[in-house]
Order: structure tokens, then sequence, then C-alpha cells
């Protein structure tokens, strides 16, 4: 068998099905290989008692993302995937007792902000002006290309990027950005969430991570009819169609390696005691999987540093299925806590759930009914949880669920308890079991530091000539965009240096 331009995918999370489709739609053969029976890792899905739920990621943004990359493979996003804008981008209720929406329509939600807390209705528009600059600035050098290869450096416009840096607000922390321009509670609160969407504390992670209120408010937030997990699906479908291999249920033991020279280069990887050659091997699995099981290389430097830096934060999910349908909420719903603060403290010092944490509630049948019985709706209720670091998993979730219970319902003034009909709860231990990632990060490595964009493990391994990462635990990091962007550079490397 000629093995030239033969690649092979280790997982078919959104990384993995990224790269798959772009190598294989450039003329490589490509082979998936996926340990579990479905695709989308941690973009998986889940029935139960009549309700439908995406176990992990509920927000979608960034569809240019999604549909260049169907558009690679001569595909129309549209004719797989039916995206719903939201003009209601989310419901937030505060301990106070203040609720208001966030509207995509940037003058009706500074509107709505200065009824509900005073906030000035200028501020809106003047910070997310400034965080549409950082986008200008930072996107294209962060998001669409590795940041540990020389040609990158060499690309024209390099420069006036980096002239530019300072323009990233790299040296303040994100809620010294947000208190810089609101001076309400509620107002600063609403825009320290967003370091959550990286797993990371707004009173230390860089003002640069400002960026997203841009991606949010002037890219869209969107529902998937049918839920988050028809994405993954989508993709795998123009995967088959354009001729990648995906075997499910197919666990890979090694990625095999030869010595040449003085440096080591991938042969293949095996599957079922079964060797499958391969010219570039891509590695969607976490990169602690990988040099712990896959290379069975638990020294390596590699290794030893990523395993250093801290892990993003992990999440406490409760899938409620609840016999009641509830016009007070929306598809989006945010119950903060009373001190962000000291719920940030809790979650990366103290390393337990916050005695108050801040819920969020995601409710897809509001806009895909299906996913619950008529008269009910499908409650994924997040808590932001410290990464598994062996807690008491049992005892800190019956603790979380009476207060989070105790919140829900005395914001809405419903007692919700009654109303749950069905019941599955996922740990932090849960999600580093069932998808495979480091402690049970959501998002790979934190970006607590201001040099976490540059710590994060690089695309293209110098240890192993031909082999790649893409994926959360990886450059550039986690969240569904910034994997499908991975896939990319994994792709432009492949055919930079493996063609
Ligand atoms: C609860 C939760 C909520 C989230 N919320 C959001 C959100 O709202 N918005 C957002 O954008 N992101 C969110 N995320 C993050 C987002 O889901 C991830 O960043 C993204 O899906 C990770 O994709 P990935 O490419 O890294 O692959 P993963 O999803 O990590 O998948 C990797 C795949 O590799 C497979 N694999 C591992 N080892 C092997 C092996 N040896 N052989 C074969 N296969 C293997 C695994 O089975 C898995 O399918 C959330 C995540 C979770 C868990």
């Amino acid at each position: 068998m000629n093995d030239r331009r033969a690649a092979v995918v280790v997982g078919a999370g959104l990384g993995g099905l990224s790269a798959a489709i772009r190598l294989a739609s450039r003329g490589w053969r490509v082979s998936v290989y996926e340990a579990s029976e479905t695709v989308g890792g941690k973009a998986g899905t889940m029935e139960r008692d009549g309700y439908r739920f995406d176990t992990g990621p509920s927000l979608f943004t960034m569809p240019k993302v999604f549909e260049e990359l169907f558009s690679v493979a001569g595909r129309d996003m549209a004719d797989y995937v039916k995206l719903i804008p939201l003009p209601e981008i989310c419901r937030y209720f505060y301990s106070d007792g203040v609720s208001f929406s966030a509207w995509a329509d940037e003058d009706r939600f500074a509107r709505e902000l200065h009824e509900a807390t005073g906030e000035g209705s200028e501020n809106l528009a003047r910070f997310l002006a400034y965080s549409t600059r950082i986008h200008s600035i930072a996107a294209d050098m962060f998001l669409n290309r590795s940041l540990h290869d020389s040609t990158s450096y060499l690309r024209p416009g390099f420069l006036k990027s980096l002239f530019r840096f300072p323009g990233i607000d790299p040296l303040r922390t994100m809620a010294e950005a947000v208190e810089h321009y609101f001076e309400t509670p509620h107002a600063r609160q609403l825009f320290e969430r967003y370091a959550t969407y990286n797993g990371s504390s707004p009173f230390r992670t860089p003002a640069t991570l400002n960026i997203i209120p841009h991606v949010e408010y002037r890219g869209g937030a969107y529902a998937v009819a049918g839920g988050i997990h028809e994405i993954p699906k989508a993709l795998e479908q123009v995967a088959r169609e354009i001729g990648v291999q995906v075997h499910r249920g197919k666990h890979v033991e090694r990625i095999t390696w030869a010595q040449q020279g003085r440096r080591r280069r991938v042969t293949g990887v095996s599957v079922d005691g079964t060797h499958i050659p391969a010219q570039a091997v891509v590695c969607n699995a976490d990169v602690t999987v990988a040099y712990r099981d896959l290379l069975a290389e638990p020294e390596a430097p590699e290794l030893v540093r990523h395993e250093s830096l801290e892990p993003s934060s992990s999440a406490l999910v409760f899938y409620w299925g609840i016999r009641r349908v509830c016009p007070e909420l929306s598809h989006h719903n945010i119950f903060f806590s009373r001190d962000y603060r000291e719920e940030f403290g809790q979650i990366f010092d103290e390393r337990v759930c916050p005695d108050d944490p801040t819920v969020y509630v995601n409710i897809t049948s509001k806009s895909s009914p299906d996913d619950a019985p008529e008269d009910g709706e499908n409650w994924f209720v997040l808590i932001n949880a410290p990464y598994d670091d062996g807690q008491d998993w049992a005892a800190e979730t019956a603790r979380v669920r009476t207060v989070v219970l105790a919140t829900i319902s005395s914001r809405l003034g419903v007692n919700v308890e009654p109303y749950i009909e069905t019941e599955q709860i996922m740990t932090p231990a849960d999600i580093a079991e069932r998808t495979r990632s480091h402690r049970g990060s959501l998002y790979g490595i934190s970006s607590n530091s201001r040099a976490a964009a540059f710590l994060r493990h690089p695309n293209r391994s110098k240890r192993y000539r031909g082999l790649y990462f893409c994926g959360g635990s990886c450059h550039p990091g986690g969240g569904m965009p910034l994997v499908v962007s991975g896939g990319k550079i994994v792709s432009d490397l492949i055919l930079q240096h493996e063609s």
C-alpha cells in the first residue's frame, strides 16, 4: 500500500474533524479513529425519558469559522445545519433582584441595561468599540496561525500587527479594564463573566480576553436546530462524503515512530493490534493522553511542562428534565452570585465549588421544541467548578444541588424541585473520564496569566516529525470555534511541512 500523503487523525472531536476535512479536501488520504461510538467528543448528546440534552457546549458563536470549514469541502453549511440567531442573547438575574436581558440589538441592550441598573447608556458602545479593536489586532495573530512556527513571523503584515500589539491590552486584567468602562456592579459582573468562556478568572486573565464580547455581540449568538451535537454529526457526514474513513468505537493504542538519524519520525498508529501507516498523525486527544498513553513517554519534557501549567476550570452539570414550561426563562440564562471575586477565589485558589455559585441554565427546547415533551423543558444547569484534584465530588454535588435549587427558585419565585422529572449529573471527574480531558478541564490550560497564549502546547511536535496536535489542550485553546481553527492551523502546517 502506498502510504504517502496518508494522514491518521486520533479522535473525532471538532478539532479532529476540522483537520480531517481540510486534509481530505487537499487530496490526502485520511482516516479518523474515534474511541467512542459517536463523534463530537465533548460536544456530545444524551436522551433521557423524552428529554434530549447536549452534554457539553451550549453556546454557538463565530459561525463563519464553521461555514468556512464546510466551504473548504465544497459544501454549504446551511444544507446540513440550521442556525437560529438569538435576538435575546442572555437573560440575567442578580442577587439583589435586578433582572434584564442582553440583546443582539446593541441600542436595545444599552437601553435595558440603563433602565435596570442606571449604567451610563454610552458605556456599552464604548466598551464594544474597545472589544472590536482588540479583535482586529489579536484574532489573526492568535487564532489563525501557529505561534511556534517561524513562518508565522515572516508573513506580510506581521510587523504591523506587532506595532499594534499594545492595543490588545495585555497588561491589565480583564476585571481592571471592565471596571474602567462600566460604573455599576451589574454591568461589571456581566462583562467579567466572559473570562469563563475559556475557563479562567476575570481577576487574573489579561484584558485581551475582552475580545470575547465582540465575538458574541457583533458576530452573533446562535442556537442550533436539534442541538449543538448536530454540528459534529454534520461534519462527520461531510467528511465521509469527501472520502474520509471515519472509524467509531476504535481506540488508538499507540502512535508509532521510528528513529531517523537524530530525530524521531511518526510512522502511524496502532489500533486493535494492527499498524496503520501514515505520513502525518494528527492527535486530537488531550496532550497528556498523547504523551502518557499513546507515545508512552511519561517523562517527555513537553508533558512535564504541560502538566506544570494550571488547567482551566471544569464544571458541575445537572441535566434536568423539567415538567413545566417557564416563560420566565430564555434560551441562555445566568443567575449571578453575590460576590464574583470570592467565587473565583474558591474555584481557582481553594479548588472547591463556590458556596454561592453563579448558575447558568441553557434550554435548547426553547428553540428546538422536539428536545422536550410539549409541557416540559430540557434544562442544562452548569456551575463553574475547579478542575478535578481528587475532591469528594459526591459531597460537593449534594451541597451544590441544594444551593442551585434555592438560587433559581428564589429568583424565579417558583419552587423548581418538584418539577424535576429526570436528572443526570456530570462532575469534573466524570468529564475527565468520559471526554479524556486532563483533570476534567473544559478548555485545556487556563488563561490566568499573560503568557498563557504562548505556553499552550504547539500544533507541530518538535520531538516527533510528522506529529501534529489540535484540540482544546493545545494552541489556540478550547472552545468550539477555536478548536475548529486549530484544525485549520494543523492542516496548513502539514501541507507546508509534509507535502
Ligand atoms: C460541559 C462543557 C461545556 C462547554 N461549553 C462550551 C460552550 O458553551 N461553547 C464552546 O465553544 N465550548 C464549550 N465547551 C468546550 C468545547 O466543548 C471544547 O473546547 C471542544 O468541543 C473540544 O474539542 P476538541 O477538538 O478538543 O475535542 P474533544 O471534544 O476533546 O474530543 C477529543 C476526542 O478524542 C477522542 N480520543 C481520545 N483519545 C483517543 C484515542 N486514544 N483513540 C481514539 N480516540 C480518542 C475522544 O473520545 C474524543 O471524542 C464546553 C465543554 C464542556 C465539557
